[in-house]
């Protein structure tokens, strides 16, 4: 899994995405959910094995693409 989200990153950065966010895998029991929070993660400063997934063994987590349309709930705030 480590070397799919690896590629995963490379690929998302080729497109010109600026933040992804995680895509939890509900196998993690749990584990993962921390950081299923919905917030971009600017994949240019994150990390495999630190901000993105994999965060253990046979973690099966992901990320995708962030879109900033979906997260603005509150425009006036
Ligand atoms: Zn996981």
């Amino acid at each position: 899994m480590a070397m799919y989200n690896r590629g995963l990153k490379d690929s998302y950065i080729e497109m010109g995405v600026e933040y992804v966010e995680i895509v939890g895998d509900a196998e993690c029991g749990g584990i993962c959910l921390d950081y299923v929070d919905g917030e971009p993660i600017r994949i240019a400063d994150a990390e495999i094995n630190v901000e993105l997934p994999p965060y253990h063994p046979n973690c099966a987590c992901s990320f995708v693409a962030w879109e900033e349309t979906e997260v603005v709930e509150n425009p006036e705030e």
